[in-house]
């Protein structure tokens, strides 16, 4: 399982639901962390290595045993906004700052099949938001301030041309 990094077009498609009966879930969840765990991230969710589908795994500790395994996640922001820094694995070197309200309320199935409902605020509503941003196709680059977003566009000039083909 490798990460898949911008420009790449699965970053920003919307990602298919996953099934009931998907075969692979477990494999495809223990791979994610295992990654997330290597690349000493916070959250990854599953077009960033390539599968279009709804799945984030997120720990604000980068610890496994201190998060969740999300799958088809509903998720509802709510609170004040608050400004942050940002990166993503998908975007190696970029940092910038990102307001998102401060709390959430999510819903997901975990890979033993149970239903979850949780709040959360801080950073694991942070990275909540993040994660379930990658399952709408949306990276954090399109939520920056109009000064900030001027600023990126030369790191992203710098990841296009990187990128293979
Ligand atoms: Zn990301």
């Amino acid at each position: 399982m490798d990460l898949v990094f911008y420009p790449d077009p699965v970053l920003q498609r919307r990602a298919d639901p996953v099934p009931d009966d998907f075969e692979g879930l477990f494999e495809l969840a223990n791979g994610m962390l295992q990654l997330m765990v290597k690349e000493n991230g916070v959250g990854l969710a599953a077009p960033q290595v390539g599968r279009s589908l709804r799945v984030f795994v997120a720990s604000k500790t980068g610890d496994p045993k201190d998060g969740i395994v999300a799958i088809n996640p509903k998720v509802t922001p709510y609170g004040s906004p608050v400004p942050q820094e940002e990166g993503c694995l998908s975007l190696p070197g970029l940092r910038y700052e990102v307001m998102r309200p401060e709390s959430v309320r999510i819903a997901y199935r975990s890979v033993d099949g149970k239903q979850h409902e949780a709040e959360y605020d801080g950073l694991m509503a942070r990275i909540i938001q993040h994660e379930y941003d990658h399952l709408e196709g949306v990276l954090f680059i399109e939520r920056l301030s109009e000064a900030d977003r001027l600023r990126a566009r030369q790191d992203l000039a710098a990841l296009e041309e990187q990128a293979p083909g």
